[in-house]
């Protein structure tokens, strides 16, 4: 059972590895099948979240690698460094979507796509437009970005709870409507470690 399922990971792996590298080559002609595996594996995007990552990104923006789009998983920005490395000048690295430097890494996401450290660091934490702390931004108002506390009973955000009635922010929904996390009870399910 458990055999079966690593072939089918190490096969959706392959798969992956396979339509990434079908990708990388029409892209860069210049770039041999094998420089293709032997890169994504010196950045380790040859498996697991990485490799996913970046199959899903390319397969939704083929043209990622020389857009220099920076709404994409940090793991695109390595492999860019990497073939500009290797003398693909046509790759281009996205720059900060907030400052626009691309001379920088872009370790961290805001809402406009990926963003440096120093822009990062000045976008967690604001002052929240309603109650005026200063807090880690949950969404965006009329009066300015709110935070968690706020966003947690803000209008547009709470409904009338359909087990308790009180006017809470909903976990989940109901047949019979929204449920407050008083009233939500997590679905009961076997453990997988059970059954094997
Ligand atoms: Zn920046
Ligand atoms: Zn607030
Ligand atoms: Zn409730």
């Amino acid at each position: 059972m458990s055999r079966k399922r690593d072939e089918l990971r190490a096969q959706e792996r392959q798969a992956r590895r396979t339509r990434i590298t079908g990708v990388l080559t029409s892209a860069f002609p210049a770039l041999p099948e094998g420089e293709v595996a032997a890169m994504l594996t010196s950045l380790r995007a040859d498996r697991g979240i990485p490799l996913r990552d970046l199959g899903e990104h390319l397969a939704a923006h083929p043209d990622a690698l020389t857009s220099g789009d920076p709404g994409c998983p940090a793991v695109i920005v390595r492999l860019i460094q990497a073939l500009r490395d290797a003398g693909h000048g046509g790759a281009v690295l996205p720059g900060c979507s907030e400052c626009g430097r691309s001379d920088v890494p872009l370790p961290r996401f805001g809402p406009g796509g990926r963003v440096c450290q120093a822009c990062g660091a000045k976008n967690s934490k604001r002052r929240c437009g309603r109650c005026g702390r200063t807090a880690r931004i949950f969404a965006r108002r009329d009066e300015g970005g709110i935070c968690y506390s706020c966003y947690r009973v803000d209008p547009q955000i709470v409904r009338e709870c359909a087990g308790c009635g009180r006017v809470r922010m909903p976990v989940t929904r109901s047949d019979g409507g929204p449920l407050c996390l008083d009233c939500w009870t997590p679905p009961a399910r076997t453990c997988v470690s059970w059954r094997r």
